[in-house]
């Protein structure tokens, strides 16, 4: 096991990942920009490192002030987080060039994923489902239209480099199809520095329904269940859970088997989420994220596992600690991002928090680095900690999610708990019967 890890993250998961290394005894180092030098997990772990101005660029991105830091403070190895370098494949290459470990997936791994036309490829070979669509790369409006004429209207055009809802764009008909195109590779090639496109149909009212996998990368592997993300507004999720609502246990045992399967055949290292669409009892393939989500807390909380442990006793070689018939599903779970935000304008609201209250109680988590008396910088995204509730229930969640709302206070900065007050009084939550579209409409509405 490790001796001394390095965090190369910030805000609600570098504490997250801190914890867990302090459970298992390991000494921990924060690296920080000079606008987090008043972070909670720089303040809790057992050594800090400044990595440079307050610029993603020139901070949480910068490789070499990163193994800078590992190398000063003797880190063995480096978790991620999410975002950042988390996907970033040749960071994971030159922290092996320099004997450290990288708390994730291969290099390889990565890369193949991380290109969305390579993953879905990856993904038939496997025999998970995918959206049918255009077989590789879009080349020519000619190729693009015969390929719409096959698969039908509703079109999407996809950015191979995609990530965060951009470079995708819809053509509803034969006459919007050359602009789709122009548009999409236009602002792929201005996010990612990439133009190449890829094509799909459009699912009209689907669910986002993901698969949290493990493995040790020596072929075992396990599903540990689904989580229910279709309430995203602008392709960013606002609220997850799991299990997801929409399935029975017949469907849920199926997709999980075949995407524990696929990971065994590939030697899947890490924690991985295989996401996909759900549409008429149908199952789509839409990508692979190959690090942790934002969203884990939901099936730590029904299965009791802690993702971030296992991740770092995978990455020091250990094989996964349990087995397939081993995890058990326990309850229902709830997941609701807090954002430094106007709940209905979504404006960003940095700033200073003058009073900070979480809510407690059985089964209530909430996973934020925010205190009072902290200031919220503007350079980072605005999500600024997360509420998860588990109970026996979906209905039992319901109420304890309700409860838990009224008692969380954060003055000083505007949040979006008041906008999941309000969506726990909608029917259709309580009901479970939302799309990925349902909140985009509700909030036209509201
Ligand atoms: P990104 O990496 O940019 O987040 P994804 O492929 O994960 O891209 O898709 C993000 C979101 O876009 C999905 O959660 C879904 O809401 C929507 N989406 C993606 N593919 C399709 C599709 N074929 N039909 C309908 N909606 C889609």
């Amino acid at each position: 096991m490790f001796d001394k890890i390095l965090i190369a993250n910030r805000g609600e998961i570098a504490l997250r990942i801190l914890r867990a290394c302090k459970e298992l005894g390991i000494a921990t180092v924060a690296v920080h920009s000079t606008a987090d030098a008043d972070a909670m997990h720089v303040k809790l772990a057992d050594e800090c490192v400044c990595i440079g101005p307050p610029k993603p660029a020139d901070s949480y991105l910068n490789i070499p002030s990163i193994v800078a830091a590992c190398e000063i403070t003797n880190a063995e190895a480096v978790h991620p987080g999410y975002g950042f370098l988390s996907e970033n494949a040749r960071f994971a290459e030159i922290l092996e060039e320099h004997k450290i470990t990288f708390i994730g997936p291969t290099s390889e791994h990565i890369r193949t994923m991380g290109d969305k036309i390579q993953a879905k490829e990856t993904a038939v070979e496997l025999g998970i489902p995918v959206v049918p669509g255009s077989e590789g790369a879009i080349t020519s409006l000619d190729q693009a239209e015969e390929i719409a004429e096959e698969i039908g209207y509703p079109i999407l055009v996809k950015a191979a480099a995609g990530g965060g809802g951009r470079g995708m764009k819809v053509a509803e008909t034969h006459g919007d199809l050359a602009s789709a195109l122009s548009t999409a590779r236009a602002e792929s090639k201005s996010s990612f520095g990439d133009d190449t496109l890829y094509m799909e149909k459009y699912l009209s009212l689907p669910r986002h329904i993901e698969v949290q996998v493990i493995g040790d990368g020596q072929g075992n592997a396990a599903h540990l269940g689904e989580r229910d993300c279709s309430l995203q507004r602008r392709h960013q999720k606002v609220w997850e859970e799991a299990p997801s609502p929409a399935l029975n246990d017949d469907e849920r045992n199926s997709i999980g088997d075949t995407v524990a399967r696929a990971m065994q055949k590939m030697k899947y290292r890490g924690a991985g989420t295989v996401e996909f669409l759900y549409e008429g009892g149908e199952f789509y393939f839409i990508e692979m994220n190959t690090r942790l989500q934002v969203e884990h807390p939901v099936t730590e909380m029904i299965t009791g596992i802690d993702l971030v442990i296992e991740q770092i006793r995978i990455a020091s070689g250990a094989p996964l600690s349990f087995t397939q018939e081993e995890v058990r599903f326990e309850g229902h779970a709830i997941e609701c991002r807090i954002n430094a935000e106007h709940p209905t304008t979504f404006m960003p609201s940095p700033g200073k928090i003058s009073q900070f209250h979480a809510p407690g109680g059985l089964g209530v988590r909430v996973d934020s680095g925010a205190y009072a008396g902290y200031t919220i910088p503007p350079y980072y995204d605005s999500l600024i900690g997360k509420l998860i509730v588990h109970a026996r229930t979906r209905n039992e969640c319901l109420m304890r999610l309700k409860r838990t709302l009224s008692e969380f206070v954060i003055e000083g900065i505007d949040t979006t708990i008041p906008l999941f007050s309000q969506l726990i009084t909608e029917p259709d939550i309580v009901n479970g019967s939302y799309d990925i579209h349902w909140l985009e409409n509700y909030l036209k509405k509201h």
